[in-house]
C-alpha cells in the first residue's frame, strides 16, 4: 500500500489524482491533503479518503474550518509550515504536487530533502529550479517523476535507453484554440482564450496553451528533467493530441508515446511506477482515429514559444524570471488589464531587464522570482 500526500487536491489535477486513487484503493491511500483555501471541497475529499492531516494554506480559512475537520479526527495545519508538514509526513512514500504556479517550489524541496519520491504535475517548479531540484533529489537518493503528459511520455520512451544514443526529444502541442484563427490576435478576449479544444484544465495553464507559453515552459521543463539542451528539443503541433511525445535516436528510429487525452494516464503511471495498472479509461481505437497530423508551430504569431527556448538557453535565473513574468502577465490579461499580445511583450521586457545569476542557489531563484513579479507588475 503506497501512502500519498497530495498538494493541491481540489484543482483539476488533484481531483484526477483522487479519481485514480478511488479506482485503485487496494494500492494507494491518502495520508495528507493540501489546498489553498477551498475548505468546502477539501472537507468532502477528507470525508471520503480520511487523511491524517489536511493543510489549508490560508490561515483564516484554516482556523474557521478546524473544528469541522476535528470531528472527522483530522488535524488542520496552515501556511508554509503546514504545507511543509504535509510534504514531509512520516510514512508517506510519494508526494504529488499539483499546485498552481510557483507555490509548489518550497514544499517540493522539503519533500525531496525528507527523502520522498515526488511526482510533479505543475511545471513551474521544474522550470524555475529544475536543475537544482534534480541535483538535490540525486543527493537524497529519490526520484522526481513528471506528471505533465508530454514529459511522462518522454520519460516512458527514454526508460532503459542510453542517453548517448538520444538525438532529439520531440514534444507535441495541440496548437491551442487559435491555431487556425485568421487575422490578428490583438482582440482575443479571456473568454475565447479559456476555451481549449482538447484538454480541460485550470485557467492559468489554459491561457498558457493559447499563447504557446505552455510549450515554452515544457521545453525548459524537459531540458531540466532529462538533462538535454533545449537545442535538442523540438515542438511539433499535433491537433489530435494522441501522440504526446517522441524520442529520436541517432540511428533515425523514433519512439512515440500514444494514449487517450486524459490526465489520469500520466497520473496513474507516476503513482504505479515501475508497475503498470489496468486502466479504466476510454480505449484508444486506432482505426477510429484515421489520421494524425503534424505541423510546425507558428513562432511569429506565438512568440512565447521562443521566449521559452531563449530562457532555457540562457539558463541560470532566467527561466524563473520568464515564469514569474508570465504568471503576472496572464493574471493581467485575465483581469482585462492587458491585451493577449501584451503577454509576450511584458515577459520579453522583464527578461531584458534581468541581471542574470548563472549558477543560482534556491534563495537566488526566489529573489529572481520576486524581482520579476515586481518588474512585470509595473509593466502591466
Ligand atoms: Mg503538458
Amino acid at each position: 500500500m503506497k501512502q500519498l500526500s497530495i498538494l493541491g487536491s481540489t484543482g483539476s489535477v488533484g481531483e484526477n489524482v483522487l479519481r485514480v486513487v478511488r479506482i485503485h484503493s487496494e494500492r494507494f491511500t491518502v495520508k495528507a491533503l493540501a489546498v489553498r483555501k477551498n475548505a468546502a471541497r477539501l472537507y468532502e475529499q477528507a470525508a471520503e479518503f480520511r487523511p491524517k492531516i489536511v493543510c489549508i494554506y490560508d490561515p483564516q480559512v484554516a482556523k474557521k474550518s478546524a473544528a469541522k475537520f476535528k470531528r472527522l479526527g483530522i488535524r488542520v495545519v496552515a501556511g508554509d509550515e503546514g504545507l511543509a508538514e504535509v510534504a514531509t509526513l512520516a510514512g508517506v512514500g510519494e508526494v504529488i504536487c499539483a499546485m498552481v504556479g510557483a507555490a509548489g517550489l518550497k514544499p517540493i524541496f522539503a519533500a525531496v530533502n525528507a527523502k520522498k519520491t515526488v511526482a510533479i504535475a505543475n511545471k513551474e517548479p521544474l522550470v524555475m529550479a529544475g536543475k537544482l531540484l534534480l541535483e538535490t533529489a540525486e543527493k537524497a537518493g529519490v526520484r522526481v517523476l513528471p506528471i505533465d503528459s508530454e514529459h511522462s511520455a518522454l520519460w516512458q520512451c527514454l526508460e532503459n535507453q542510453d542517453p548517448a544514443f538520444v538525438k532529439k526529444l520531440i514534444i507535441t502541442s495541440s496548437g491551442g484554440p487559435f491555431r487556425n484563427k485568421k487575422g490578428s490576435l490583438a482582440k482575443i478576449t479571456p473568454a475565447q482564450a479559456l476555451d481549449h479544444p482538447k484538454w480541460k484544465m485550470g485557467p492559468k495553464i489554459t491561457i498558457d496553451s493559447a499563447t504557446l507559453m505552455n510549450k515554452g515552459l515544457e521545453v525548459i521543463e524537459a531540458a531540466n528533467l532529462f538533462r538535454v539542451p533545449s537545442g535538442k528539443i523540438d515542438v511539433v503541433v499535433h491537433p489530435e493530441a494522441i501522440v504526446h511525445a517522441l524520442v529520436e535516436f541517432v540511428d533515425g528510429s523514433h519512439f512515440a508515446h500514444l494514449g487517450v487525452t486524459d490526465m489520469r494516464l500520466p497520473i496513474q503511471y507516476a503513482l504505479s511506477y515501475p508497475e503498470r495498472l489496468e486502466d479504466h479509461l476510454p480505449h484508444l481505437d486506432l482505426t477510429h482515429l484515421a489520421a494524425l497530423h503534424f505541423e510546425e508551430p507558428d513562432r511569429r504569431r506565438f512568440p512565447c514559444l521562443d521566449l521559452g527556448y531563449t530562457a532555457s538557453k540562457i539558463g541560470g535565473t532566467m527561466p524563473a524570471v520568464l515564469n514569474a513574468a508570465n504568471e503576472v502577465a496572464v493574471d493581467a490579461f485575465l483581469a482585462d488589464r492587458i491585451s493577449f499580445l501584451g503577454i509576450p511583450k511584458i515577459i520579453e521586457k522583464t527578461m531584458s531587464a534581468h541581471r542574470l545569476i548563472y549558477k543560482p542557489v534556491l534563495a537566488d531563484v526566489f529573489a529572481a522570482d520576486a524581482w520579476a513579479r515586481e518588474t512585470a507588475g509595473e509593466l502591466s
